[in-house]
């Protein structure tokens, strides 16, 4: 990370400059994102990933240097829907900047959307997750086809001759952006199409059928007409799409060309116009009669793409953990380098608890996503995919939302410039909402928490002994906890109540991580305002005893 300095870059002088720049800070650029950044390192290692650091250092060099100028750049750009080549022939092409290809070569190339299928050992999830979280600071765009085309394959383990001839490609480390069919290629890219016009979260609304054709090396194949109302990075090479037959919502895999090398009934209708994710196109799409492969049994759709969709809820952890931690960086780099009233804000004690309270949450974030990571890695363990079931739901509801008021309030500490689109707050507080809304927005995620609790008691007995690991360390927690279990117990409005519980769920959960693993002055902010009552609805208020410099320090060593 480049030091907060004073620059004194113009200087006025007699003929035509009228002033000097000075107390502005230095851009943050330049660093290597998993070197600088130490929280990032001290929970990958704590939870297992600490083997994959030479592979990450190199990631890292590239995802905070080159790789930040380009996220920039395929922002600016945003990519170009063209229904047609210029002989009049429909070739539903998007047009990208180069930079963004650039983003989907480097993680491609270094194996981020895959590492755990090709390099499956203890803490390979956690090393992913960390390679995710710095591409994501680098561009969020670009993030959502690489998590889509990871997440596919547990969804293609439902049709093994399909994960044969598809996952191999999936998992190969060449990215092939060319608009040719899936078998001229060494590397392909994976998009899901769910979502239609009537129906979003409700999937069992869909409209899109599909009638049987044959088959293929012993597949059931079947032809598609209907539409998606999103459809993002249409230009993957295949799709995992919801379509229904009379068993009910199926789930297919639908490649950009057929196996005959024609091009397939996939039509796009146009690119969505989003305030946030703008280097990754969304599109809008229809099916007139199109080809596909059966994924899974007849019937069983949701069952078979929730195992997709499980790992792209992760991702949202992952990206607003990603966004929350490199806004406060910014805020707590930003703040070293500005003085006001003739005092540097880090002398000033306000600023230094809305900073401090910022980091906070942002290490609360990453020990809990790391901690979801980690038993991803240990899923045969029926504890584990206790963790995994309801932290999944949890953090993508948790971190996702405080994502939003995060990064605004980051902006906010960054005073004006962070309102200016060339400062990467601006696109940071652009993407919060992202990650909240899709994939399941907040309600539904509490809605399933709800589901585990009805029909999961095993779950919740697991998360139960987890959050039990931290008891006897601090009094305000172990009060907490009492008062979390009587409120699950209490089956009364259970709906109406459930964002308040998935919230008590969330802190009780991050403070026991802070707890076990985590940093004593950290840990004790954090029961302090968010368990025991002594904080406020807004960042920024920690209370007085909170040693506020040693936690920015923490977050942001670099500071001295
Ligand atoms: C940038 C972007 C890209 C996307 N890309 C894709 C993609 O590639 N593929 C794809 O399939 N989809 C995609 N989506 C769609 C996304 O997954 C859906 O928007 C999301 O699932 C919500 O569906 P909806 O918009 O229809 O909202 P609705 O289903 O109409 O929900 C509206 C609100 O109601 C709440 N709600 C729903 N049910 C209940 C209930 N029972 N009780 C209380 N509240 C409830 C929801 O939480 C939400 O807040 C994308 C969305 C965005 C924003």
């Amino acid at each position: 990370m480049s030091k907060s300095t004073t620059s004194s870059a113009t200087t006025a002088n007699d003929n035509h400059e009228t002033h000097q720049v000075f107390n502005q800070p230095t851009a943050l650029e330049g660093y290597n994102s998993w070197q600088s950044d130490t929280l990032l390192q001290q929970w990958t290692r704590h939870y297992g990933g600490g083997w994959a650091a030479e592979q990450l250092t190199a990631f890292g060099a590239k995802t905070g240097g080159e790789l930040l100028a380009a996220g920039f750049l395929a922002n600016k750009h945003k990519p170009e829907f063209h229904s047609h080549n210029r002989f009049g022939e429909r070739i539903d092409w998007v047009e990208f900047h180069p930079s963004y290809h650039q983003l989907m070569a480097h993680a491609i190339e270094s194996g981020m959307h895959a590492l755990p299928w090709n390099q499956p050992r203890p803490g390979a999830h956690v090393a992913r997750a960390a390679m995710e979280y710095m591409h994501m600071q680098a561009d969020p765009g670009s993030g959502c086809p690489l998590t889509m085309t990871f997440a596919a394959i547990p969804a293609l383990r439902h049709q093994p001759q399909l994960l044969k001839s598809w996952g191999k490609k999936i998992a190969a480390h060449h990215y092939d952006p060319r608009n040719v069919p899936f078998f001229e290629k060494a590397g392909l890219t994976i998009g899901m199409a769910m979502t239609e016009k009537q129906g979003g979260s409700d999937v069992r609304a869909n409209t899109t059928r599909a009638e049987r054709l044959g088959s293929d090396d012993g597949v059931p194949t079947y032809q598609l007409t209907g539409h998606k109302w999103f459809c993002s990075a249409p230009m993957c090479d295949g799709f995992l799409v919801l379509a229904q037959l009379d068993e009910g919502l199926s789930c297919f895999l639908l490649p950009r060309w057929r196996p005959d090398g024609s091009k397939n009934a996939l039509f796009i209708q146009r690119l969505k116009n989003k305030i946030g994710n703008v280097s990754n196109a969304s599109s809008e799409i229809e099916y007139r009669a199109a080809f596909a492969w059966l994924v899974g049994e007849p019937g069983r759709g949701v069952r078979t793409i929730i195992d997709m969709v499980s790992m792209t809820r992760f991702d949202c952890m992952v990206g607003s953990t990603a966004i929350m931690s490199q806004a406060a960086r910014e805020a707590i780099h930003h703040c070293g380098g500005r003085a006001v009233f003739g005092k540097s804000l880090h002398d000033q004690p306000l600023m230094q608890n809305v900073l401090a309270d910022l980091a906070i949450e942002a290490e609360a974030a990453l020990a809990m996503t790391m901690r979801v990571a980690a038993a991803l890695d240990a899923a045969d363990d029926p504890a584990e995919q206790a963790i995994v079931r309801l932290g999944t739901a949890l953090g993508k509801y948790w971190i996702c939302k405080r994502a939003a008021q995060h990064s605004y309030e980051a902006m906010e500490s960054i005073g004006a410039v962070g309102l200016m689109e060339d400062n990467v707050v601006a696109r940071l507080y652009r993407e919060a909402p992202v990650n909240a809304i899709w994939e399941g927005s907040g309600n539904v995620q509490c809605l399933d928490l709800l589901r585990v609790l009805a029909r999961e008691p095993a779950v919740l007995a697991g998360f139960i002994d987890e959050l039990a690991t931290a008891a006897g360390r601090d009094q305000r927690y172990d009060d907490y906890l009492a008062n979390l279990q009587q409120q699950l117990a209490d089956p009364d409005q259970l709906e109406l109540r459930a964002r308040q519980l998935v919230e008590q769920m969330a802190l009780a959960w991050q403070a026991a991580l802070l707890l076990t693993a985590g940093d004593g002055d950290v840990a004790e902010a954090f029961v302090a305002s968010r368990l025991a009552g002594a904080g406020g609805l807004m960042y920024g208020t920690l209370p007085a005893s909170t040693p506020c410099l040693a936690i920015l320090r923490r977050a942001a060593p670099q500071l001295g």
